[in-house]
C-alpha cells in the first residue's frame, strides 16, 4: 500500500527518475511505503477474522453484509501473521515515440496511456491503450504521405501505472528540465468504455475540448459526443437531489465543464508535479465496472458487455487524435483563459463559504455545550460525549485572493480578445505576435506551480489542483488554502492565501506581457 497523496511513482526516488545510479532514499525512510502492512482479501478469508471480535458492537456504519454480529475488538482471539514482502527492484518498461515538429520541433504535444495491468486489463488499461496506438497508426500513415507536424508529438506508453503511476513519473522526472521548457500540454486516457465523454483538466482547455467533442459522432445516438454529455450531465444534475439551473450545472456558453483533475492516473506528474497544462479523456456511464482491477477484466468480458462492436474505442480515438493534431497544427496553441478566470473566481467564491459556514457552526456549538443541550439529549442506550470544543474562526486575509482573482479575470478578458483578433487575423498577422503568445503559452501553467510545494508534500506543487490529502484520488482545487481551513491551521491559510494570490499574480503578468505593445 502506497500513499500516493504525498508523492508518486518509484517510493525511493522522489523528484528523480529511477534510472541506474539514480540517488536512492533507505526502505525505511521512503514515507509512501506505510509502516502497516495491508492486503485486500475475499469476504471469505475475512469473514473467521470478524467473526472472532469481542467487545462492543459495531456502530452501524461500520457493519458490512456478512451473517454475523459484527464488533469492534479487541480480541478476544489473537492472529498471528507472518508478512513477506517482495523489495527486489525490477525493469520497467516506457515506449515513447516522437515526430519531430516541422516549424516548432521545441514544442511538445504529448499523449499517453499506461499499458500494464493488474491481470488481463482489458478495460483497464487496454481499452485506452488500443485507441492510443490507433491514432499513432493514422498519424504514422500521415506521416508516410509526407506530411509533418508543426510541433513535435511525443505518443507513450506507460508501464508500472497500477503499482503507484511508476512509469509516468520517472520518465517525468527524468525529463523535468526539458518537459518544463518544451511541453505545451499532456493528453491522458486510461479506461474506456460505452457511454458518455468523460473529461477534466486544467480549465484553460475546456472550450478547445468541447470544440474536438462536438465534431465527433456518438456511435450509438448519432448526435456529437459533446451534445450527449451535455445531455447527459443535465439529466444526471436533475435527478440528484436538490433545486437549481441543470443547464448551468452541465455546462457553459455550449461547452462542457471540465472537472478538476485528483489523480489515479497518469497525468499526475506532468500536471500536478510539473505544472503542464493537461487533460484526461474517456468514455464512460452505459457498463457496469464491478470487474475494476479484477481478474474478470478480461477481453471476453469485455466484448459482451463493455463495448462489443469497439465503436467507443474508435470514438476515443477520434477525440484524442484530435486533440493531438489540432494541439499540433493549430497557428496559436488552443486555450481560452475567461474559462480558467472564471473557475478560480468559484473556488474562491467556495473557500469564503467554507470558512463563514465552519464560522457560523462553530459558534453553534459551543452555544449547545453552554446550555447543556447535549447533557439533556443523551440516550442511556447510546451514550455520546458531545464534539470537542475548538477555538472560533478568525476572519482570514482573503482580500489579496478576492485581488488577485479580480487581476485575473481582467487579464484573462484582455489575453482572449487579442488571441481573438490574432487568430482571426490569421496569417496577415504579425508572427511575432503570435510567436510570442505561443511561447507564453507553452509554459504559463508553470506559474501556478510553488517550489515549496503543498504543506507537508513538496512533491505536490501545483497550486490549483492535487489530490486531497485524505481523498485518495479526490480533487482538492486551490488545495493549500482549503485543507488548512477544512483541518483548523489559521496561520497555514493564510499563508497559503498569499502562496496562491502571488502564483495568480505571476499567471495574470505573463499573459499580460505577452499581449503587451512592443
Ligand atoms: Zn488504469
Amino acid at each position: 500500500m502506497q500513499d500516493l497523496t504525498l508523492y508518486s511513482g518509484d517510493p525511493l526516488t522522489p523528484g528523480v527518475g529511477a534510472v541506474p545510479g539514480a540517488k536512492r532514499l533507505a526502505l525505511k525512510d521512503a514515507k509512501t511505503l506505510l509502516k502497516i502492512p495491508v492486503l485486500p482479501i475475499s469476504y471469505a478469508d475475512a469473514e473467521p477474522l470478524l467473526a472472532a471480535l469481542g467487545g462492543r458492537v459495531a456502530p452501524a456504519a461500520w457493519r458490512g453484509g456478512l451473517p454475523l454480529t459484527y464488533h469492534i475488538g479487541p480480541g478476544p482471539a489473537q492472529v498471528h501473521m507472518k508478512v513477506l514482502s517482495d523489495w527486489n527492484q525490477k525493469p520497467i518498461y516506457d515506449v515513447v515515440a516522437k515526430i519531430k515538429g516541422s516549424d516548432e520541433p521545441d514544442r511538445w504535444i504529448v499523449r499517453g496511456n499506461h499499458h500494464d495491468g493488474w491481470v488481463f486489463g482489458a478495460m483497464d488499461p487496454l481499452a485506452g491503450q488500443v485507441a492510443l496506438m490507433a491514432e499513432a497508426k493514422s498519424i504514422g500513415k500521415l506521416l508516410k504521405e509526407g506530411w509533418r507536424p508543426r510541433r513535435t508529438l511525443v505518443y507513450s506508453s506507460w508501464d508500472g501505472e497500477e503499482p503507484g503511476l511508476l512509469g509516468s513519473t520517472e520518465w517525468a522526472e527524468q525529463h523535468a528540465a526539458e518537459l518544463k521548457v518544451k511541453a505545451v500540454m499532456y493528453v491522458n486516457s486510461d479506461t474506456n468504455g460505452r457511454g458518455f465523454l468523460q473529461a477534466e483538466g486544467s480549465h484553460a482547455l475546456q472550450h478547445f475540448v468541447s470544440e474536438v467533442a462536438r465534431d465527433v459522432k456518438d456511435p450509438e445516438t448519432g448526435a456529437s459526443v459533446l451534445t450527449r454529455a451535455l445531455a447527459h450531465r443535465r439529466v444526471s444534475a436533475y435527478d440528484s437531489a436538490g433545486f437549481g439551473d441543470s443547464a448551468a450545472r452541465a455546462g457553459a456558453n455550449g461547452d462542457l465543464v471540465l472537472g478538476a483533475l485528483g489523480s489515479g492516473s497518469d497525468y499526475t506528474p506532468f500536471l500536478q508535479h510539473l505544472g503542464i497544462n493537461s487533460v484526461n479523456l474517456g468514455f464512460e456511464g452505459e457498463s457496469q465496472y464491478g470487474v475494476y482491477h479484477s481478474a474478470y477484466d478480461s477481453f471476453d468480458h469485455y466484448r459482451r458487455f463493455v463495448d462489443p462492436t469497439f465503436e467507443y474505442g474508435v470514438a476515443l480515438a477520434k477525440v484524442a487524435g484530435r486533440i493531438m493534431l489540432r494541439a499540433s497544427q493549430a497557428q496559436l496553441i488552443p486555450v481560452h483563459e475567461s474559462d480558467f478566470a472564471a473557475s478560480i473566481a468559484g473556488y474562491d467564491e467556495e473557500l469564503h463559504k467554507l470558512a463563514d459556514g465552519m464560522r457560523g457552526k462553530t459558534r453553534e456549538l459551543a452555544k449547545l455545550q453552554d446550555d447543556e443541550s447535549y447533557k439533556l439529549t443523551t440516550n442511556p442506550d447510546y451514550p455520546r460525549s458531545p464534539p470537542p470544543r475548538v477555538a472560533d474562526v478568525p476572519y482570514l486575509n482573503f482580500a489579496e485572493l478576492d485581488n488577485a482573482v479580480a487581476k485575473l479575470e481582467q487579464s484573462a478578458k484582455a489575453f482572449d480578445q487579442e488571441y481573438a483578433r490574432l487568430d482571426a487575423a490569421g496569417d496577415t498577422a504579425g508572427s511575432t505576435e503570435r510567436e510570442r503568445v505561443n511561447s507564453s503559452l507553452t509554459i504559463l501553467e508553470q506559474n501556478l506551480t510553488d517550489s515549496q510545494g503543498l504543506p507537508g508534500r513538496e512533491w505536490y506543487q501545483h497550486m490549483i489542483y492535487a489530490p486531497g490529502l485524505h481523498t485518495g484520488y479526490g480533487v482538492k482545487t486551490l488545495p493549500g488554502i482549503r485543507e488548512a481551513i477544512e483541518e483548523r491551521r489559521w496561520d497555514e491559510a493564510n499563508q497559503y492565501i498569499g502562496v496562491v494570490s502571488r502564483a495568480l499574480n505571476n499567471y495574470s503578468a505573463r499573459m499580460d506581457r505577452a499581449i503587451a505593445a512592443p
